[in-house]
């Protein structure tokens, strides 16, 4: 069983050195990882990625994050405005 494989980033095409080829296991690469950030890119694709890949993974992660909460915060606003209107409307029958 070999230790290192060289293979292919499936997102930019660099031919790099991996250890376990799976991005779920792998500490090849300097780019500290969290769990969440694994497995989302895990879920994009199937192997593992160059270094530089990872830490525009990274970036991307943290930017689908950030647009998340932005909705999360603009549905609980719009939420919030409506059932405000319902009262105003009920008040004023
Ligand atoms: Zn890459
Ligand atoms: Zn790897």
């Amino acid at each position: 069983m070999a230790c290192h494989e060289t293979i292919n980033c499936p997102r930019c095409n660099t031919a790099f050195e991996c250890r376990v080829g799976s991005i779920l296991r792998c500490q090849c690469q300097h780019v500290k990882l969290t769990e969440e950030e694994r497995i989302f890119i895990a879920g994009t694709y199937a192997g593992c990625l160059c270094a530089g890949c990872l830490s525009d993974m990274k970036i991307s992660y943290r930017q689908t994050q950030f647009k998340q909460r932005l909705l999360q915060l603009r549905i609980l606003r719009l939420k919030d405005k409506n059932s405000k209107s319902t009262i105003w409307h009920t008040k004023n029958r």
